[in-house]
This record gives C-alpha cells, structure tokens and sequence, in this order.
C-alpha cells in the first residue's frame, strides 16, 4: 500500500528538495503501472480565436484589441480533423476562446459529422456551457471535456477574472462528470498570488471531482495583457506538481505541457519520466497559428499535419518512449 499524501505532506514535496529523486522515481513507477511506457499524442485544432472573456493572463481576452481574430468554418474544422485522423491520431482536442458563434448545436453537427466520417474521441475544449449545453455535445458523441480550473483560490480567481466566479468553474468540472465525459481540469503554476498551498488545494481539488485528466503548465506572461509584467512560472514547480497528480491519482491522464515546453524544452521532456504520458500537438491549419496566442510561443517552418506527426513520433522513440 502507497501512503496517502496529506495537504502538509504536499506542501513539503514543493518545500523538501532532498525528497524528489524518490517522489519523481515513484510517480515514474505509477505511470509505467498504470500507462505503460506509452505517450499519447493528441491532435489540437485552434478552431477560433474569439473570446467574450476577459482571464488577465490570456492573449486571446477580450480586452486585447491588438489581436486580429479569426473563426474557421465548421467544414474546415471537419477536414482538420479528419486529416489529424489520417495522420494517425486517435483523438482531436477542438479548443477556442468561448466564441459566441459556436452555439452547442453547431458543435454537436461538428462532431457528429466528424464521427460519422472517422473512429476517432473528441474532446470539446470550449469554455463553460450550460448543464442542458453540455448534455447536447455529449449527446453527439463528444467523449472527452477538457476545462481547466485555473486556480482554486478564490481572490486569485477572482482578480484575473473581474465579473466571474471560481464555483461555477468548478460546478461545470462536476457536472461534465456527471454526464459522462471523461472530464480534464488543470490549473498553472506561478499565477501572481499563488503558494505552495494554493497548488496543493489545486491538487486536491482534482482529486476530489476526480478529474481523469489534468493539464498543469506553468503561467507564462503575455505582453498584450494586464499580467505583461509578471514573472514566467517555475518549471520546476510544475514538474513537482505533475509527478504529485500522479502519485495522488495513478490512473489519470497527464499531460507534458505545451507552456512547459514553451519554458524549456528540456523539462518538458524529462516530465515523461515523472507522471506524464499525454502530449498535445497543434494540426491548426498554419495560417492560424500565430493568431491563437494563448502566451507568445516561436512558430517553426509550416509542414504538413502528417510530418508534425512523425516528428514528435521521432522525439519520442529518441527519449525512449513508446507513443500511441
Ligand atoms: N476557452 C477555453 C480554452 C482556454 S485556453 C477554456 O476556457 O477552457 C487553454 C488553457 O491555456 C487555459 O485553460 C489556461 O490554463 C492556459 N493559458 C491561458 N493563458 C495562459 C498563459 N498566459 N500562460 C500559460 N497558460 C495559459
């Protein structure tokens, strides 16, 4: 039997450096107990940019009106999906701001027509909907909802979201476990504000719904927002908080982080080895790419979605991971 962590004990992981060898070599022997050696490599479609929201840390926030927005069209969505299919993905995350254009009727024909064509699980990644709202995606044949928490600090939560409230982000996570979806929550480290014991109620708090996936990445500052002058996250931090899921949830879904990689490429690889086994990979058509600036990221030569594809298939075997 593994002990229980306590909340003070996951305080002192974040507080204890002379621990980590054996906590980031336990949340290593959980994985391969639970996952295998295997990586799943997911496929992410930027579907739109717009966004009613106004999250402080956000590029894509309402307020930044230096963006120029974009919107693709269901057909496209589809046949970016379908491609990302072809490419050998088994799942298409379809992420964007909460655009009022996209009505949970317009995503239910979008998923229907994708599931119809491919056997393929989608995740919505879409914001918060109505119970009634969730209910229609699902019924369409979504599988998975990914809507991360951000922080369960209330007065965090409630500075870099002026007008909304951490409850109900929290009440959706529960309802999205109610209906059915396998339900993804997540939260990032180094929010101005945040402690240690802010992370471990982030933990507990995704243990508690319980959240079968968890996106935990380091905040990273954008220039056209309210945050532009605050420090990047720990990635160490985050590395700790990622091996912590792990040992507290040993079948959960971990992703390595896109804003991990962003920080420093090397600790995104190294997560693998303490809790990850989920990678995310943009198939946005490119001319998206750079408008869909959650936080400033370098964009590389365009290539096709199935040589993206082999690539990260490469970097996998390379660090001697199996990928799915
Ligand atoms: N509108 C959707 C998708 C949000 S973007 C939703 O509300 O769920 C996806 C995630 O990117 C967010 O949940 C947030 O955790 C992360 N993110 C946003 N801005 C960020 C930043 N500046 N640094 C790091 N992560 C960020």
């Amino acid at each position: 039997m593994r002990p229980k962590l306590t909340f003070d004990d996951i305080c002192d992981i974040f507080e204890i450096d002379a621990q980590m060898k054996y906590f980031y070599n336990l949340a290593d022997t959980i994985t391969r107990e639970t996952k295998g050696n295997l990586v799943n490599v997911r496929a992410i479609v930027e579907f739109s940019n717009y966004c009613k929201r106004n999250c402080a840390y956000c590029g894509l926030n309402c307020h930044n009106t230096t963006l120029k927005r974009y919107r693709m069209q269901p057909e496209e969505i589809i046949d970016t999906a379908l491609q990302a299919a072809d490419a050998g993905y088994k799942t298409v995350v379809l992420q964007g701001g909460e655009d009022p254009e996209f009505t949970a009727d317009l995503f239910a024909q979008i998923i229907k027509e994708i599931k119809s064509k491919r056997d393929i699980a989608i995740t919505l990644s879409a914001g918060e909907m109505t119970e009634d709202e969730y209910r229609t995606i699902k019924k369409a044949g979504c599988d998975r909802y990914l809507l991360k928490h951000e922080t369960t600090n209330f007065e965090i939560y409630s500075q870099l979201h002026p007008g909304y409230s951490i409850s109900d982000r929290k009440e959706c996570l529960h309802t999205l476990k109610r209906l059915g979806f396998e339900t993804g929550g997540g939260f990032m480290i180094g929010l101005p504000g945040q402690t240690v014991e802010t992370i471990a109620h982030d933990l507990e708090f995704i243990a508690s719904v319980p959240c079968d996936m968890a996106g935990i990445g380091p905040f990273i500052p954008h220039p056209q927002t309210p945050l532009e002058k605050a420090a990047p996250g720990s990635t160490d931090k985050t590395r700790r908080a990622v091996a912590i899921a792990r040992i507290m949830l040993p079948e959960i879904n971990l992703p390595a982080t896109t804003s991990l990689g962003v920080l420093d490429m090397e600790e995104r690889n190294k997560v693998f080895y303490g809790g990850a086994n989920v990678i995310m990979k943009k198939v946005t058509p490119p001319q998206y790419r750079k408008l869909y600036e959650i936080y400033p990221v370098k964009h590389g030569k365009i290539k096709t979605i199935a040589e993206e594809r082999a690539e990260i298939n490469r970097l996998l075997e390379s660090i001697g991971k199996e990928y799915d």
